[in-house]
Parts: structure tokens; sequence; C-alpha cells
């Protein structure tokens, strides 16, 4: 058998929708999870939209246009080495969010061996030492790439001993949880960066 088309696996969700668009809400799958965060009996699922014609380009589709090509382009660094870059995401409501992406122009698909294998061992260490923050349970990693088009791995700090918060909606309750103070986190960024330096080299900053 081929590989599927977007236009029948579009299909068969049109074909599941009611006269209003909508997909029926499935409430015995993750809906019911106990880390679910919403009622499921008051949602509804939004119309299914049509096919989009093409991909939607992502900021930085042509390297000249992302910020890698701007003297002042990186922001936000907690820890880097000529090649990587490890950054603070704020405003964030989890204890801890960095973001972690290559200097140069690459998107994950094409990433050099090098380069690939020192991705490895940067997650394993930045993983590790967010672990080891008294306020981290948890270090989730989530690679979306769907809004820009330079590689960037996200770090989530899954808040400590609220294991209402574990597992993937951890990103719809971080929507809703009141932020954290900017010095705490890069009181706890600093933390990181400096136990990064040490197993990765590098200069946290
Ligand atoms: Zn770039």
């Amino acid at each position: 058998m081929e590989p599927e088309s977007a236009e029948s696996y579009y299909a068969r969700l049109a074909a599941a929708t009611d006269a209003g668009g909508r997909l029926p809400l499935v409430t015995d799958g993750p809906l019911s999870w106990d880390v679910f965060p919403f009622e499921a009996a008051s949602l509804r699922l939004k119309p299914l939209e049509p096919l989009a014609d093409v991909e939607p380009p992502r900021r930085g589709e042509d390297p000249a246009e992302c910020w890698c090509a701007s003297p002042d382009g990186a922001h936000g660094e907690v820890w880097g080495n000529e090649r990587w870059v490890l950054r603070l995401v704020e405003p964030s409501s989890l204890p801890l969010t960095l973001s972690l992406g290559p200097r140069a122009h690459h998107d994950l698909p094409g990433l050099t061996t090098e380069l690939a294998a020192e991705l490895g061992q940067l997650l394993v260490s930045v993983a590790a030492a967010m672990e080891a923050l008294p306020s981290v349970g948890r270090a989730h990693v989530g690679k979306y790439g769907d809004g820009s088009a330079h590689l960037h791995v996200f770090l989530f700090g899954r808040p400590a001993r609220l294991p209402q918060l574990r597992g993937s909606p951890l990103q719809d309750w971080e929507a809703c949880l009141p932020l954290t103070p900017g010095e705490v986190l890069r009181a706890n960024a600093a933390y990181v960066a400096g136990r990064v330096a040490v197993d990765m080299g590098g200069r946290a900053a």
C-alpha cells in the first residue's frame, strides 16, 4: 500500500463531521484522563477547517530573513557554545521553560551528524539539570517547528509534586497558571546553565 495522500487523510475527517462541520467530542480517550484540565462535557470542538493548498510558510523559511542572519538575533541566552544556544523563554508560568537550538540555520531534518550527536548530549545534560531543581518534577521535551523554520527544542519544567500536571496536558495547564516571576525564572535558568557548562563546556551567560 502506498503512503496515504493528504486529501485522503482529510476526507476521512470530513466524513465524520456533523451538519455544523464539527467532529464529535471523544470523551473516553485522553479527555477522560485525570490530568486533562477541563471538564469534557462543557467542551466542543471548533468546526473542521478546509484542507490548505500548501503548508503555511514559517518564520525564517528563507535563512536570509531568519533571526540567525541578524547580528542581535539571539536573545535570552543563558548558556552557549560555538554551535548551540540555550535560551530562557519568558514569560512562563512553569518553574522554567528553555529553548535549545543551533546558532547556524538548520531545521531538524538536515542537521549534520555531528550536530545531531551534540544535540542528544545537550538534551540529556539540560534535562538532568532541570530535574535537579527543587521546583521541577520532570523535564518535558517538545519539538514542534510549526512557527519558526530554525530548529528550536523546548524543555518545559513540569512543577514538582503536582501530579495533576503530568503529561502532555501540561501545555494547557501552563496557559492558565499564574506567571512565574522573572527573577525566579532567571535564578532557575542560571542554575541549569552552570550545570550544563560543567557537563558540556561552553559558557553560562
Ligand atoms: Zn535561522
